[in-house]
């Protein structure tokens, strides 16, 4: 839609280029911004002209650019070890996109708007993704994405700072994943996604996102019985809007949190 309200689009070509003036927004694929209107935006800074490198392997795993879009993650060429890859289809196609938006959308995009149905949200907060933030003193701090995503529609992000990569580790990458969404609708938005990850320690990550505000994740040394992911799902606090009710969202969790969990003990054993 129009912006009926922006007068200015600015490129960013450096990192000077992104300290905001009153009523002035990051622009990255725009794919929220450009789908409701924006009171009080009258510039927009377009982080795409920065021409990050989308995706960067490093010593310590994949570096992807805030500005890296889901297509281009999906598309990226994995090592041959990183077991966990599947895990980054999954989650772009649990995002209610058609692949037009899929071709514009940031992975930046998705975390800095913090909807609890953000498929990039689940997927680096699962692989134990670290956000790397440029502060506006010309410095940068580090996060983990499951403590950056605050709730819905709320980040650790303060004004004037910039989501500028996420850092997926190796030992994330090369883990073994069981995951599983649903949606209350045949193509509709999440209504929670499960992801179960097993580490070549044996350690076992749990993490839940899209049926809760924010992501919830609990580690195990092995496995866990039963028992010990229902006392994990007990008094979590349920999302609620027109995507799912919030008992709903707890039932179909639940069953989800099993069935990822069986699913690593099968193929384990
Ligand atoms: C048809 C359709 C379906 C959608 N389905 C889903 C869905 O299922 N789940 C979901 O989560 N979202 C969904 N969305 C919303 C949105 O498209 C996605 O969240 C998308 O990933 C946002 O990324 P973007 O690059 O387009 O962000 P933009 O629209 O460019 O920006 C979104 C927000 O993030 C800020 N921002 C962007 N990049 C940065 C950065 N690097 N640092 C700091 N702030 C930044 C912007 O200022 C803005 O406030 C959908 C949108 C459409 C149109």
């Amino acid at each position: 839609m129009d912006l009926g309200t922006v007068t200015s689009l600015r490129a960013a070509r450096e990192r000077a280029d992104l300290r905001l003036a009153p009523g002035e927004v990051l622009l990255a694929g725009g794919t929220w911004l450009f789908s409701e209107p924006q009171p009080g935006v009258h510039g927009l800074v377009d982080l795409m002209a920065l021409g990050w490198e989308p995706v960067e392997r490093t010593g310590a795993g994949l570096r992807v650019a805030a500005t890296c879009t889901v297509e281009q993650l999906a598309a990226h060429v994995p090592d041959p070890a990183w077991a966990a890859w599947p895990l980054v289809g999954a989650c772009a196609d649990a995002l209610l996109m058609s692949f037009k938006v899929q071709g514009q959308a940031t992975v930046g995009g998705n975390l800095a708007l913090a909807l609890p149905a953000g498929a990039m949200t689940s997927l680096t907060s699962a692989l134990d993704g670290v956000a790397v933030v440029w502060t506006p003193d010309g410095g940068e701090r580090r996060e983990r994405v499951a403590d950056l995503v605050r709730g819905a529609g709320r980040t650790s992000l303060t004004p004037g700072e910039v989501l500028r990569a996420v850092e997926l580790p190796e030992h994330a990458l090369r883990a073994r994943t069981a995951v599983r969404q649903v949606s209350l609708t045949a193509v509709g938005r999440s209504a929670s996604l499960v992801v179960a990850r097993q580490d070549e320690d044996g350690t076992v990550t749990l993490t839940v996102t899209a049926a809760v505000p924010r992501p919830v994740q609990h580690r195990f040394a092995g496995v866990p019985a039963s028992a010990q992911v229902d006392a994990v799902l007990a008094g979590l606090e349920w999302f609620d809007d027109v995507h799912g009710a919030p008992d709903w969202r707890r039932a179909v969790t639940t069953v989800l949190a099993h069935e990822v969990v069986a699913e690593l003990a099968e193929v384990g054993a």
